[in-house]
Formats: structure tokens, C-alpha cells, sequence
């Protein structure tokens, strides 16, 4: 939800080397309910951003010393959207197209109307703010795309995204990479016993478990209600034949609390790879789920590489 906005909730920097200047202004401001802050010339002007990080800056266009547009060009360089308005007057405005190629977003003239100032102002406020909410929206949304809400990992469709660009890398380069799959052994059973809300809990066990057992570039995902899909980059067979044991042990070994008791829960895993030279990521998973039916028919508490 975006935010209403609020003068208040803003500080602005205003620049100006006549001290009348700043007093108009600054009142205007004010009066609105702007928080504001001061620089007399340009060096005061950018040490005074850098100490308040100001949400935007009216600047004097013509000052001795360090001018306006050398101190815009300063800013932009370091803080590329923060907005900029000019305060000029009319007789400056050939170098207006300078303060614009320096990044300014607007500008005002002299002598200042409170209207037309406080609606620059406003207009450039409420652009960075939408800007800013867009942004954080954008990455949360790119986060639950591709996650699951229970456990926080991959969900399904992500996996099957990231998995067959890992084949086709892994046909390029002739690398090998392995997939796991991992079901939660007489998972019905939780359920049925405890009740849902503990079988929530034992899934996000194994989840955390598993995010423990694996390396920051394998990917991990929640491939249906109790099932686990992993992807070992560059990972060889034999080497996901050890990844699995891994996991089957630390699970295996891992009381869960549950009320007054510890719960003991156990994985069986089905082991594909790209070796043997599959086409497509739908085969290594249909083989991987092919080698778990034939590790729950073994028994459970175990793992089976697929064999054709
Ligand atoms: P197996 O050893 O053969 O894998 O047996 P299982 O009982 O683990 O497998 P089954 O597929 O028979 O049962 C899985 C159960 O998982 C059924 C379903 O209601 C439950 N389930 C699926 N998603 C969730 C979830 O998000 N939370 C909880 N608590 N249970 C879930
Ligand atoms: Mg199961
Ligand atoms: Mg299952």
C-alpha cells in the first residue's frame, strides 16, 4: 500500500548565497510543513547533504565559488536520484540547459510563487517516493514468485526454471550435475496422529535441515507437500550418492519436538543426473521420482540412484 503523503515526513536542503533567499523560502516550506535545512554557498551545500541526506534540494543556480551546477553535478554523482530543483532568475535561463544535462529535475524562478514552488516540490517528493515503494514491491514480489510460503525455499515452477537452465549449462560446458529427490517417510502418519499443524512444523524441519546439509550454490525446493527437490551443480552421481546419505543420517538422528515428545521422522531419496546423456529436465526428474518409489518399495530410510 503506498504511503499518503505527508510534508512532514520530508527534509529539504535549500542553497542560496543571498541569506533573503533562504528566509522566503525556507518560510514557504515551513509553513507547509516541510522539515528544512540551510547552505549559504556550494561546499557548505554538499557537507550539509552528506550530514542530513536530504529528500530533495532547491539550489541557487548562480553562486560564488562552487556554483549550482557544480554542486548538482556533484550530488548526481554520488546520489543519482535524488531530486534537484533550480532556483533561478529569469535572466539565467541559458543555463538552464546545463543544470538539466547535470541531472536537474526541474527548476523555479525568481522572484519565487509559494504556489508554483510548493507544487515542484510536491511533484518531485511524491515521484521518488512512488519510485521507492515501486521498488520494494518489485522485490518482494520477485521473492514470492519464486519461493514457497511455508518453508521460505524454491517452489516448484523456480525449480523447474532454475534446473533447466542448469542442463543446458551442463550440456555446453559438459559438466555434470545431479537432482535429489526427498519424501518425508509415512508423512500420512504425522498428520493423522498429531495433527496438520505439527506436519507443518516437521516439513519446515527438513527444509532448515536441508538448508544446513547443502552448499550456497545448490537449489533447494519444495516440489509438492512432503517432497523435496535438490540440484547439485557440477556434482557427479557418486558424489549425490554421499549428499544423500548426508541428509538421510541427519535427519534420521534429529529429534523433533512435538508437545511433550520428541518425533523421529526418516527421508527416502531418489539420485538422477544428467549423465548418460538426457535430453530434457523432465526426464532426470521423472527419473529421480522413479528411484524414490523404488527406495520407499526397499524399505525407506534410504536412497536409490536411478538405473535404467
Ligand atoms: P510415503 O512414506 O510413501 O511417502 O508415505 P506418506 O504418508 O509420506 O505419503 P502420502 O503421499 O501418502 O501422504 C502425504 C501426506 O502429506 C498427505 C497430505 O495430506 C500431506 N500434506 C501435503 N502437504 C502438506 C502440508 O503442507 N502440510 C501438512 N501438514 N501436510 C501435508
Ligand atoms: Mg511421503
Ligand atoms: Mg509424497
Amino acid at each position: 500500500m503506498l504511503k499518503r503523503f505527508n510534508p512532514e515526513d520530508y527534509l529539504i536542503l535549500v542553497v542560496d548565497d543571498a541569506p533573503m533567499n533562504l528566509q522566503i523560502v525556507g518560510s514557504m516550506l515551513d509553513e507547509t510543513g516541510y522539515a528544512t535545512t540551510f547552505a549559504n554557498n556550494g561546499s557548505q551545500a554538499i557537507s550539509r547533504f552528506k550530514a542530513a541526506q536530504p529528500d530533495l534540494v532547491l539550489l541557487d543556480l548562480m553562486m560564488p565559488g562552487v556554483d549550482g551546477l557544480e554542486v548538482c553535478s556533484a550530488l548526481k554523482a554520488t546520489y543519482p536520484e535524488i531530486p534537484i530543483i533550480f532556483l533561478t532568475a529569469s535572466h539565467e535561463s541559458e543555463h538552464l540547459l546545463q543544470a538539466f544535462e547535470q541531472g536537474a529535475a526541474d527548476y523555479v524562478t525568481k522572484p519565487f510563487s509559494k504556489p508554483e514552488l510548493l507544487a515542484r516540490v510536491k511533484t518531485h517528493l511524491m515521484l521518488k517516493h512512488t519510485f521507492s515503494e515501486l521498488r520494494t514491491a518489485l522485490v518482494e514480489m520477485e521473492r514470492l514468485a519464486k519461493t514457497d510460503g511455508l518453508t521460505g525455499l524454491l517452489n516448484r515452477r523456480y525449480l523447474f526454471e532454475a534446473a533447466t537452465q542448469e542442463l543446458s549449462r551442463a550440456q555446453r560446458y559438459g559438466r555434470a550435475f545431479s537432482v535429489l529427490m526427498v519424501d518425508i517417510d509415512h508423512f500420512k502418519r504425522i498428520n493423522d496422529t498429531y495433527g496438520h499443524p505439527v506436519g507443518d512444523v516437521v516439513i519446515q524441519t527438513v527444509a532448515s535441515v536441508l538448508t544446513e546439509a547443502l552448499r550456497e550454490v545448490d537449489l533447494i525446493g519444495r516440489y509438492g507437500g512432503e517432497e523435496f527437490s535438490i540440484i547439485l551443480p557440477e556434482t557427479p552421481l557418486q558424489k549425490a550418492t554421499e549428499v544423500a546419505e548426508r541428509i538421510r543420517e541427519m535427519i534420521n538422528s534429529l529429534p523433533i519436538p512435538a508437545g511433550s515428545e520428541n518425533l523421529h521422522i526418516t527421508v527416502s531419496t531418489g539420485i538422477s543426473g544428467c549423465e548418460g546423456g538426457v535430453q530434457s529436465i523432465d526426464e532426470i526428474f521423472h527419473q529421480a521420482d522413479k528411484a524414490l518409489y523404488q527406495a520407499k518399495s526397499a524399505g525407506r530410510n534410504t536412497w536409490v540412484v536411478f538405473t535404467q
